[in-house]
């Protein structure tokens, strides 16, 4: 059991909180359910690889985190994790949407699909969609709540992977937006955060490593420091954290500057 890693009462962000968190299993979900953890969150991992989510949970402590097999495309599935979370923890504070793919790569709309389309859209729109209603549901009559997705920097620019996952990533901040407009007189904050290519399975489907095994922050904007899983995890504890309590319908860009720089058009040397 890990419970020691939890950090002295005094200095926990999430204490007495419960979170649950769909894509928990690997990558950014999974460094965020080890760093709510750690801020005494009970966390509920909510995935399709239940090999690496319910290991994730050993490796933490089984009395606090549970795993819970569920398709975001599926609104059952997603009825059950929030259901799930809420007998066995008695409540749902913090919902995270996270899973996501990257989808094919084909770049030009002439050779992408309805199918190819359609698939990344379920995924990465309706996910967050089917999981912000279930998580409303429950926390509407707790008149309190707080709910995260993760966009990326494809929900502001375009160009930057397909269309598919960058029109995906524009309705989830769109979401965010309508829902925290929709939902703040239930005291329920609605956020996004947006990373920048981070070193995961996912990334790896589309980048090449360097030889350090990080990804081309080369066309990031900060120099001399590479993004990982953790600085996005430190996104959403903040975001789902009372540091953030009047923060509501923002897309917080975790991307080195990326987003704020057309190298095309620029008068500072880069
Ligand atoms: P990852 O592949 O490590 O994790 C994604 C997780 O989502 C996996 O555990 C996977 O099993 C799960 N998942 C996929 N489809 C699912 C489904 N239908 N139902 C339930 N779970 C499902 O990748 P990651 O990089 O950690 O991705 C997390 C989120 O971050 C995604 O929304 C992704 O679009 C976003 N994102 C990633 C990057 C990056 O560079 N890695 C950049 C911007 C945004």
């Amino acid at each position: 059991m890990g419970s020691s890693s939890v950090l002295p009462p005094e200095t926990r962000r999430l204490e007495g909180k419960v979170a649950l968190i769909t894509g928990g299993a690997s990558g950014i979900g999974a460094s965020t359910a080890r760093l709510f953890f750690k801020n005494g969150a009970k966390v509920v991992i909510a995935d399709l690889q239940d090999e690496m989510g319910q290991s994730l949970c050993k490796e933490l402590n089984p009395e606090c985190t549970t795993f819970v097999h569920c398709d975001v495309t599926k609104e059952t599935d997603v009825e059950n994790a929030v259901n799930c979370a809420v007998s066995t923890y008695g409540k749902l504070d913090i919902m995270y949407n996270n899973a996501g793919i990257i989808g094919v790569k084909k770049t030009s709309i002439l050779d992408n699909t309805q199918d190819d389309f359609e698939q990344v859209i379920k995924v990465n729109m309706l996910g967050p969609f089917l999981g912000t209603k279930h998580a409303a549901r429950v926390m509407i009559p707790a008149r309190k709540g707080c709910i995260i997705n993760t966009a990326s920097i494809c929900s502001v620019i375009g160009g930057a992977l397909s269309h598919g996952y960058t029109s995906a990533k524009h309705g989830v901040y769109g979401l965010v937006k309508n829902t925290a407009v929709e939902l703040g007189k239930y005291g329920i904050r609605v956020n996004c955060v947006s990373p920048y290519v981070v070193p995961t399975p996912a990334a790896w489907d589309i980048f090449e490593p360097d030889a350090n095994g990080v990804p081309p922050t080369i066309y990031s904007n900060l120099k001399g420091k590479n993004v990982v899983p953790e600085d996005i995890a430190d996104a959403a504890l903040f975001l789902a954290s009372d540091d953030s309590k009047y923060v509501s319908g923002h897309n917080l860009l975790v991307d080195g500057g990326y987003t704020a720089l057309n190298a095309g058009f620029c008068m500072y040397p880069q």
